[in-house]
């Protein structure tokens, strides 16, 4: 993994959202306030989603200059593509798109697993004089939608590049550009890579909230349990409040990386079962003093970096 050095001011004529939603809206903001700032040069920015209310309240908030609900359409004339959907959303979006892109346009996402999405754009794109240059900022909430957007949502936070060694470099530069516009640092890292520490940082964390809440929520007392929750349950429970789509979308994409950190995981609770069964408080010990090594230091990290999961 590498970090980026500085590139020059980002500039383009027609930057294209489709899917305007908690992420590409707030990267939309984030450009807007670069804009207002002299930051940046965007002619205009556009948002695109399947349904208008949000994109009204948007245009209206000066979040986007134009909107529209018909991806084909919306792209005949930009410079740069974002497709800010659901991970499951992008292939078709994609082939809805892709003989209106105008040669030297550059696709790029925001999803949160690569190796699908680079596969898609790579059968898809090959040989249409259109470039891609995956990425995905690591930074997020739990809420959802264009009403949620932030423009300070990626400021210090990470975005990871995931692009190949045929990747156009201007393609790779201007996305950088307008990441690095938004105030994130930028790293690239292998399609592999990412999407093996996604699993294991990102993924993993928000299975286990889903999984627990579900138990809980379904036990014989079931909502009461949550009437004597504490701040520490409030706060595991957190992302366990995501939007269930978008998550779908990411368990089925990176099925494989995710079972594999599930699976250590798995063997890990188990031993910690054995030790509880043994009355074994040394080991019991042992590991959350680990735990607490390691999370003392990823707060120190944290805290020097300003840096999230999502
Ligand atoms: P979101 O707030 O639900 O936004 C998704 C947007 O996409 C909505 O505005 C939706 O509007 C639009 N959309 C969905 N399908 C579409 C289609 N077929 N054509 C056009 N627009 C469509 O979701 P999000 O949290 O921003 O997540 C978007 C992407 O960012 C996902 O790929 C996710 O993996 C990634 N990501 C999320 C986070 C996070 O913490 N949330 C962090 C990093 C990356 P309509 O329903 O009106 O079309």
């Amino acid at each position: 993994m590498s970090s980026t050095p500085k590139t020059e001011v980002f500039k383009t004529e027609r930057l294209v959202i489709i899917g305007l939603g908690l992420i590409g809206g707030s990267l939309a903001c984030a450009l807007q306030k670069a804009r207002a700032a002299g930051e940046v040069s965007i002619k205009t920015i556009v948002g695109c989603n399947r349904s208008l209310e949000g994109l009204k309240a948007a245009k209206q908030n000066g979040v986007i200059d134009e909107f529209c609900t018909d991806a084909a359409e919306t792209v005949k004339d930009a410079d740069i593509v974002v497709l800010g959907v659901p991970v499951l959303s992008i292939r078709p979006i994609l082939e809805q798109i892709r003989s209106h892109l105008k040669p030297g346009a550059i696709v790029s996402d925001v999803g949160s697993v690569k190796q699908l999405v680079v596969d898609d754009m790579t059968e898809l794109l090959t040989n249409t004089g259109v470039h891609w240059v995956p990425a995905h900022p690591i930074a997020g909430s739990e809420q959802s939608g264009v009403s949620a957007a932030q423009p300070g949502l990626f400021k210090g936070r990470k975005v990871i590049l995931t692009p190949s060694e045929n990747s156009e470099p201007r393609a790779v530069a201007q996305i950088d550009a307008m990441w690095r516009a938004t105030g994130a640092e930028r790293f690239h890292m292998s399609v592999s890579e990412h999407d093996r520490v996604l699993a294991a940082t990102s993924h993993l964390p928000h299975l286990l909230a889903f999984s627990l809440v579900d138990t809980l929520a379904s036990q014989e007392r079931g909502w009461d349990v949550f009437k004597f929750a504490a701040g520490g349950f409030r706060d595991f429970s957190r992302i366990a409040a995501s939007d269930p789509k978008m998550w779908h979308d990411i368990f089925l994409s990176n099925r494989e990386a995710v079972i594999e950190a599930l699976d250590l995981f798995s063997a890990d609770l188990t031993n910690l079962r054995q030790h509880l069964l043994d009355e074994d408080g040394e080991s019991l010990i042992e590991v959350f003093k680990r735990a607490k090594a390691a999370r003392d230091h990823f707060e120190e990290q944290f805290q020097n970096t300003g840096s999230d999961i999502e």
